[in-house]
């Protein structure tokens, strides 16, 4: 079992000793169950065409679902902020207490089950380290926006300019 990816980052394997989907992107992944080898050569889309080709055959039996195949840590990453952003873009800008109540238990469950086990501890100990801030629509989405870059930091990428959380997440651009 390799111990780098095709990318050169490190492979996270599940409990039961297999690479985990969610923890590895999508070449890592496929290079640790030998689909693909150091010597495979991958041009820029390697990985989105090899995809839609498995998204043109459709699943026995049915018309309109294809094989589709389950999400990297890429794919459940952006989907995953499309949630939480989207969720702190509609918290009511004067919640109640049961209302700021909900939010923590939600954001500590989600640090818990995100099927990204690696992801998830760091998310935890950012929480533990960063209390939410839920007092408040603007409060949470600077909060999220802050946790967010605080992964966008660990990966080497820029970070977003958080005084445009809400241009991005509620507004859209046209707002003023
Ligand atoms: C809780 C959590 C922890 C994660 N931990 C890891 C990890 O440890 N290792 C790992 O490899 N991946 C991790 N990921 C996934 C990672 O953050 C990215 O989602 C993934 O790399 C895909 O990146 P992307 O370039 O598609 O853009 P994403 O980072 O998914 O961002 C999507 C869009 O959000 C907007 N955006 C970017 N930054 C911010 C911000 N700070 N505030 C508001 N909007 C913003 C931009 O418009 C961007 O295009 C984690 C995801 C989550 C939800």
């Amino acid at each position: 079992m390799p111990t780098e990816g095709h990318t050169g980052r490190k492979i996270i394997y599940d409990e039961d000793g297999k690479p985990c989907r969610s923890c590895n992107t999508l070449l890592d992944f496929k290079f640790a169950t030998g689909k693909i080898t150091s010597r495979t050569t991958i041009t820029e889309n390697t990985g989105s065409e090899a995809d839609n080709v498995e998204k043109q055959e459709l699943i026995p039996g049915s018309k309109s679902y294809y094989k589709v195949e389950p999400p990297d840590v890429v794919e459940l990453g952006n989907s995953s902020w499309n949630l939480l952003h989207s969720i702190t873009a509609t918290y009511p800008s004067k919640p109640s207490e049961q209302k700021k109540a909900e939010m923590k238990q939600f954001l500590t469950i989600f640090s818990h089950i995100y099927p990204c086990s690696w992801c998830a501890s760091d998310f935890q100990k950012f929480i533990e380290q960063n209390a939410p801030r839920v007092d408040s629509r603007e409060d949470l989405g600077r909060w999220m926006c802050e946790a967010h870059n605080s992964v966008n930091e660990k990966l080497g990428k820029e970070k977003f300019d958080c005084n445009f959380w809400s241009k991005r997440w509620k507004d859209g651009w046209d707002q003023n």
